[in-house]
């Protein structure tokens, strides 16, 4: 099984390679044979492609600057600037490391700004359809209580903001789950089919999961790591309490 897992993958990278040369020798072929009149569709087709996403990717980093600036968006513009960022991220990811910028500074620059694309649609949600996604390392080490099974299995003893964040739950009629990981986030989030989402996470954890959910608008709420990774992490729950009221635009 292992080595069939192997193959797999090293086939998908000789055929990836194969795709590379592929296109590597039409490219070639196209532009040293530009008495064709084929060729000559293909290339202007191709330049005016190319002339048509960069005009696409520079309007929509336009509209985010001025979005930002301006304080005001709408819901098919935020789409495509949203989509924009998320393609052109690794990319900034990239630059800002040769740059020496640290990878947790940039990925909670993107969180900040899909936040308030997120806030900026001031997209109404009922309560009951807002879904809190915690992390279990917010749990307290020492804690035997299955609060990843049912939230509810929690005693409330104060030693960890899990039982805060229960009673701002109540208090606030959202829905709140622990999750144990990645896997377990998307099952919740296939079962609950909430509108909105306030996940609280760490910055590599926050970007991947807003990319993973580009339908739902996920305000992210970055842990606080006294003790370091994935232990005993807390959350400002007063950053909790403000994004759902900004999803239920109590806060506007
Ligand atoms: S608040 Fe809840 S989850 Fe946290 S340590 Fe106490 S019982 Fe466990």
């Amino acid at each position: 099984m292992q080595q069939s897992r192997k193959r797999l993958f090293i086939s998908l990278l000789m055929f990836s390679l194969l795709a590379l040369v592929l296109i590597s020798i039409f490219a070639w072929w196209l532009v040293s044979q530009q008495n064709f009149f084929i060729n000559q569709i293909i290339l202007t087709s191709v330049v005016v492609l190319i002339v048509v996403a960069f005009f696409l990717i520079g309007g929509s980093i336009v509209a985010l600057v001025f979005s930002i600036w301006r304080s005001t968006s709408n819901h098919s513009l935020n789409i495509i600037m949203r989509k924009v960022s998320k393609i052109l991220f690794p990319i900034a990811l990239q630059i800002g490391k040769w740059f020496g910028l640290e990878k947790d500074i940039i990925k909670n620059s993107y969180i900040q700004v899909s936040n308030q694309l997120v806030e900026l649609e001031k997209k109404q949600v009922a309560p009951e359809n807002i879904l809190i996604l915690a992390p279990h390392c917010l749990q307290r080490v020492e804690c035997n209580h299955k609060i990843s099974v049912n939230v509810n299995n929690c005693k409330q003893c104060g030693l960890c903001p899990v039982g805060d964040l229960l009673t701002l739950s109540k208090e606030k009629n959202v829905q709140l789950v622990v999750a144990t990981g990645g896997t377990f986030a998307r099952k919740f989030i296939r079962e609950r089919r909430p509108q909105a989402i306030v996940a609280i996470a760490c910055e590599r954890d926050l970007t991947s999961g807003i990319q993973d959910v580009e339908k739902i608008p996920v305000i992210g709420v970055v842990n606080e790591r006294p003790e370091g990774p994935c232990h005993n992490t807390r959350v400002n729950l007063c950053a909790v309490e403000r994004a759902i009221d900004k999803l239920t635009l109590k806060g506007v």
